[in-house]
């Protein structure tokens, strides 16, 4: 099954056992993946299900319901500062390759970005094609860009972590017997300039726990990715156990 290619669909494609295709999906399918009436390929619909379905013209009939186990355990929220020019693509893009559910984008005391308003479907398209390529059951949730402030109060997490370069702080990856008591986790990665004083203060407030990723000061593209792979190979391996 791993070969067929995958296609996100919105649940309200499905009725009567077939998925109306979209006029993209179609122009997907037919020219770019060069597919033709009767060959198969994945359907899923972002939020944990599966279908074989079968081209038949405009429409895929859908063979059988397939079961899918590539989520993690656990929901991690991603709360990035955005970063300048268009770096935020490629930490939408790695981070729902690592499994993150929610990624909150945040507009910081330091962040330089100020988003336009076609940059969240932007990345809601980047994680949907990211999740069909790293067969993902799920797409992350993309929150629309938020102060700081507001994506700290609104965490539900339990488990909440502040990625700070500078200071005395225990490394991610000595939080990792932590992060297996169930719950949900966040992290919080700051822009090119580095949170504020004021902003550590206020998520430490909010129970936030500053933590390293190690000596060296990582670009706010690759701290993400860093900290996404300490806390996804941990869950994975107590899942495994
Ligand atoms: N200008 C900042 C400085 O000199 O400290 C560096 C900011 S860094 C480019 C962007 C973000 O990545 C930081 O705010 C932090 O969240 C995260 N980060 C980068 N390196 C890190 C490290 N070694 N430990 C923890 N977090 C790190």
């Amino acid at each position: 099954m791993a070969q067929l290619q995958r296609i996100a669909i919105a649940p309200s494609q499905i009725a009567n056992g077939q998925i109306t295709l979209t006029c993209g999906q179609q122009h997907y399918l037919y020219r770019v993946l060069r597919l033709q009436s009767g060959d198969r390929f994945i359907a899923m619909d972002g939020m944990g299900q599966w279908w074989l379905a079968q081209l038949k013209d405009t429409v895929a009939v859908i063979i059988q319901s397939l079961s899918v186990a590539t989520e993690l355990p656990t929901n991690i929220t991603l709360i990035a500062a955005l970063p300048k020019g268009n770096a935020f693509d490629e930490v939408v893009r790695c981070s729902t390759e690592l499994g993150v559910t929610c990624i909150a984008p945040v507009l910081s005391d330091r962040t330089l970005l100020k988003p336009s308003p076609q940059k969240l479907q932007r990345w809601q398209r980047i994680a949907q094609e990211a999740a069909e390529q790293s067969e993902r059951a799920c797409i992350p949730t993309i929150l629309p860009p938020a102060t700081f402030n507001h994506a700290i109060l609104n965490t539900t997490a339990t488990h909440r972590y502040l990625c700070e370069s500078r200071g005395n702080h225990p490394h991610l990856q000595n939080i990792t017997p932590e992060i297996s008591v169930p719950g949900e986790i966040a992290i919080a990665i700051g822009p090119e300039g580095g949170w504020t004083a004021a902003e550590i203060e206020f998520a430490i407030a909010n129970g936030f726990q500053c933590v390293s990723l190690g000596k060296r000061i990582l670009r706010a593209v690759t701290a993400p990715i860093v900290a996404l792979s300490i806390v996804t190979a941990a869950l994975e391996s107590v899942a495994a156990n």
